[in-house]
């Protein structure tokens, strides 16, 4: 993925005490905590370094810190952590001040106790099991977002939830930094596609702004013949590209308009500051073919997209690439197509028209051409290929009016039954938890969009972290859903986001 939001983006561990232990007590809480950041930073698994800030003993400090982190840039979240005791009313300056994401790490210094040598200096340094009780306690009165990790710091769970809750402060962060073009409206009379673009920035910091497609159809009569030839030569390294493509072949016009679409299309998301965008094949303007091959070879870059002007699900899917930095897997925008109901288990045969992201291929794409019933253009040039098995989520965000919903399904994509091949496009055939007819019921009471973004890079629990930061609700559709519990949950969530507003 060649997209990134913030190279230098980092968090802030900050260490609460206070003045009551003098300077010796001081020191070893500092020290200690320090050990504690270096060694989060050495685990490798944590995608951001974890800065270590001086410890914090007045309400000043405090205040400072927060303020600080608050308007640094390059800090997209803080770690607090209460070595001792650090009385809380010292905080509420500075949570109330605080912008950022918020994890409370509820560890120590030591894992084992030591039976036989411990006094009451070893007690008075290391009390966390009340300090950061006294701290969780002003943090739920104030009722601040956050996310509470226990255990000892070099446990690898502990570590592993650290490090899901830093991939979700890198998604909020890409979210408020996020520009989204879309060519063209939505498509006519779709709701769930459709949705308050004031409301979401709002909620979620990104921005949402419109061309006409014509714009980018210039674009493409600009661009020379040269930088055609180059990608169309990197076309046929990246890809199985059929002969008549192929230079000589009937079609190698189709393939050279569909580069011009690629670099006409990526040099105006790069001069907008555009890092997501949107398309609908009702609004192809002068474009002589619906954008396909170009929109997955953006998609493999970490761009968001969405169809049918679906500019949710582009954001989502800029959001969740950028969350996925650096872990196995892929992450592509998803349509729920058609079902198989058996004989066998029920699966969900997954795609779009053409734009399915190659980061989920299982092996090297084909790069073809077919006829387009819709959308009344050439025959448009795409890859082909079926998606990597593994464990995966699929995630929709709707707009129910007064509020967002996240919506996410634990699914494992399989490989197809049988081969495909009169199927012209990509696809990922997958079988959701529960069960298919579990989850297709909770996902339609939920009121989930059709179109989804598939990750099986990213964990759900960043998903459920992201969320919290957002303060939007997410419904998970997993192996322990029960749809009548489900139901309920949906009606008591509607009722929590009235109510708390
Ligand atoms: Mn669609």
């Amino acid at each position: 993925m060649k997209l990134e939001t913030n190279k230098k983006a980092e968090i802030w561990f900050l260490t609460g005490t206070q003045h009551l232990y003098g300077p010796e007590t001081l020191e070893q809480v500092a020290d200690q905590s320090r050990a504690v950041a270096t060694s989060l930073n050495s685990s490798g698994t944590i995608p951001l370094n974890i800065v270590w800030k001086p410890i914090l003993k007045t309400a000043e400090e405090i205040k400072a810190i927060c303020m600080e982190a608050s308007a640094n840039e390059n800090c997209v979240g803080v770690i607090v952590w209460m070595h001792t005791f650090s009385p809380a009313k010292m905080w509420i300056a500075g949570l109330t001040a605080l912008q950022k994401p918020l994890l409370h790490l509820h560890t120590q210094a030591n894992a084992q106790l030591p039976w036989d040598t411990i006094d009451m200096d070893f007690m008075n340094l290391n009390q966390a099991a009340h300090g950061d009780r006294e701290h969780g306690h002003i943090q739920a009165r104030m009722n601040t977002g956050r996310k509470i990790v226990v255990g000892h710091y070099a446990d690898a769970l502990v570590v592993k939830r650290i490090s899901n809750w830093v991939r979700a402060t890198i998604g909020w962060n890409t979210s408020q930094n996020l520009k989204l073009a879309r060519f063209g409206d939505n498509m006519r009379s779709v709701a769930v596609t459709d949705g308050d673009k004031t409301s979401a920035q709002m909620r979620f910091g990104f921005s949402v702004e419109a061309y006409g497609i014509n714009a980018l159809a210039a674009a493409i009569e600009k661009v020379n013949a040269k930088d055609i030839d180059a990608l169309v030569a990197q076309y046929e390294i990246d890809y199985d590209v059929v002969p008549s493509l192929k230079k000589g072949g009937a079609q190698h016009d189709s393939l050279r308009y569909a580069a011009s679409i690629e670099i006409a299309m990526r040099g105006f998301l790069e001069a907008g500051g555009f890092s997501a965008f949107t398309s609908n094949f009702e609004d192809l303007g002068a474009l002589r073919q619906l954008p396909g091959l170009a929109v997955q070879r953006l998609m493999a870059d970490g761009y968001g997209f969405g169809g049918e002007g679906d500019w949710k699900t582009s954001a989502m899917l800029r959001i969740i690439k950028s969350m996925s930095v650096g872990l196995e897997g892929g992450t592509s925008f998803m349509e729920d197509y058609t079902y198989h109901f058996g004989p066998g288990e029920p699966k969900v045969l997954g795609a779009h028209m053409l734009e399915v992201c190659p980061s989920i291929a299982s092996a090297k794409p084909k790069c073809e051409i077919h006829p387009l019933g819709i959308g009344d253009r050439e025959d448009p040039v795409r890859l082909v290929f079926d998606a990597t098995p593994g464990a995966g989520r699929v995630i929709s965000m709707s707009d129910l009016g007064d509020r967002f919903r996240i919506v996410v399904n634990e699914i494992e994509v399989v490989k197809p039954d049988a081969p495909l091949p009169n199927l012209p496009v990509a696809r990922a055939v997958w079988k959701p938890a529960p069960s298919l007819s579990t989850s297709a019921e909770c996902w339609i009471y939920a009121g989930g969009s059709h179109h989804t973004v598939m990750t099986t890079a990213v964990d759900a629990e960043v998903l459920q972290d992201f969320a919290e930061i957002a303060q939007v609700e997410l419904l998970s559709i997993n192996a322990k859903t029960d749809a009548t519990e489900f139901r309920k949950e949906i009606r008591w969530n509607s009722l929590h986001y009235k109510l708390s507003k």
